[in-house]
């Protein structure tokens, strides 16, 4: 008897984790059976996916979904539909809301919320505090947590540890990677005064200077080194963090935003105004070519949108008043695919960078590569189409994107999570389905 499938993607192109072929893939009960299915073997479904790449579905691993918070800004129902809309099969949700995931009651909360309203799956990260440090290592194994997340500088609301004291005491607090956000709040605090309402917003890169981020990134590797405690620097934004972060491959590894590998200063502030205000900054051409440095030497391990929306009015708001931040998570995908198209990383790289890598540095269970076993999680795209992109098409409420008008070639034609297409040719199907992703504790 010939074998059934719930579904078959036929005559797609796959990117395999060992090579990039012409086959077939089968998915029975949401996790991938066979690649290579037989001419005769039968599906509830197929996808035809002829002139198409299909991908592991792709993770963005630095996303803020900000709820609860403020629905009219951003929710997980809004958020997660930018991201399947988007080609991302799964999202890592920050835990600066209001209130902030930082105990059990509220993960507890959270996790039963997502599996009701996401439509995409989900990891979540438990925020670290000064208060919560004895909690810390119990937190990060509880299902769907995809790691603890310390702000050790720029602060949101109770969320940051800045002290060496304090810090040493949640790097031993337990032992998964701990995910940090690295500018040093000292001297981010000592520099403020020089400046004043009003200034330009190029600004942002000249308070928050290379040497905030450096200097964060110095304190946290001695720590990460003294403890034995494993880091993953987030959104790694200087020349000098890249070549210092070499000599530490043993106890961290790293992320680039998007952004840090799309705009520059001063053509970006110039062009977007508080629209291109985020943290850390957006810095000049050099560190961009830097950043493509370390994604084409193999020093960096996941590239992530930082998607933390803020409503246009609070982004007009003068500097330094403007909010620090900018959607992503529907852009992401898109953006990546053109850089690929203009030769800047191979098609590999990225799907190393982008499902891999992540599921690699967070432990995530059956996620990040196509292979027997694993999640049928797919991100089908067509490398040839040309499209530009336009804020009608963006789902955060807040309606905005630093990428409008960007023309792009290639993009994500349909999202396959478990073995079901929750989006096709810009079409959301059915109802969400999105559930938590499953880490290594
Ligand atoms: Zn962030």
């Amino acid at each position: 008897m010939p074998a059934h499938y719930d579904l078959i993607i036929r005559n797609g192109t796959c990117v395999l984790p060992w090579t990039t072929e012409a086959t077939d893939v089968g998915v029975r009960d949401g996790r991938i059976i066979a690649l290579g299915v037989p001419g005769d073997a039968t599906s509830d479904r197929v996808f035809d996916a002829k002139g198409l790449h299909v991908l592991p579905g792709l993770i963005d691993p630095h996303v803020h979904f900000r709820d609860p918070g403020d629905p009219a800004v951003e929710s997980i129902p809004t958020g997660s539909k930018g991201a399947i809309l988007g080609g991302l099969a799964t999202v890592f949700d920050m835990p600066n809301t209001d209130p902030s995931m930082v105990d059990a009651a509220g993960m507890a909360w959270k996790r039963e919320y997502v599996e009701r309203v996401s439509w995409c799956d989900m990891g979540i990260y438990v925020g670290g505090t000064k208060t919560n440090i004895p909690e810390l290592g119990k937190l990060e194994l509880t299902c769907g947590c995809c790691g603890i997340k310390i702000f050790a500088g720029s602060s949101t609301g109770n969320l940051m540890v800045e002290d060496d004291e304090h810090l040493e005491k949640v790097m031993r607090s337990g032992r998964r990677r701990i995910a940090y956000h690295s500018e040093d709040e000292y001297r981010l605090q000592a520099r403020k005064p020089n400046y004043k309402v009003g200034d330009p917003y190029s600004y942002h890169m000249e308070w928050r200077d290379e040497e905030c981020a450096f200097l964060g990134t110095r304190r946290l590797m001695a720590l990460a080194r003294k403890t034995g405690r494993p880091a993953h620097i987030l959104h790694v934004s200087t020349r000098q963090e890249f070549d210092y972060l070499k000599e530490y491959r043993d106890i961290a590894t790293a992320e680039v935003l998007v952004n840090h590998l799309t705009q520059f200063a001063p053509d970006c502030y110039e062009k977007l105004g508080g629209f291109a205000v985020m943290n850390p900054p957006i810095r000049g051409k050099e560190h961009m070519e830097a950043a493509w440095r370390a994604v084409n030497d193999g020093l960096v391990d996941t590239i992530g949108s930082d998607h933390a929306p803020h409503s246009r009015e609070k982004k007009m708001l003068p500097w330094p008043n403007c909010a620090s931040g900018l959607t992503g998570v529907q852009t992401l995908v898109p953006v990546m695919l053109n850089h690929v198209n203009n030769g800047r990383l191979s098609l590999n790289r990225m799907v190393d960078l982008m499902a891999a890598g992540p599921a690699r540095v967070y432990g995530a269970v059956g996620k990040g590569r196509m292979a027997a076993g694993n999640d049928g999680d797919f991100t089908i795209v067509d490398m040839k189409k040309q499209r530009r992109i336009e804020e009608s098409w963006i789902v955060s409420p807040v309606g905005w994107t630093p990428f409008a008008g960007m023309d792009i070639t290639g993009w994500p034609v349909a999202t396959i999570i478990r073995g079901t297409v929750v989006m096709r040719d810009d079409e959301i199907q059915g109802e969400p389905i999105g559930k938590l992703a499953k880490f290594v504790g």
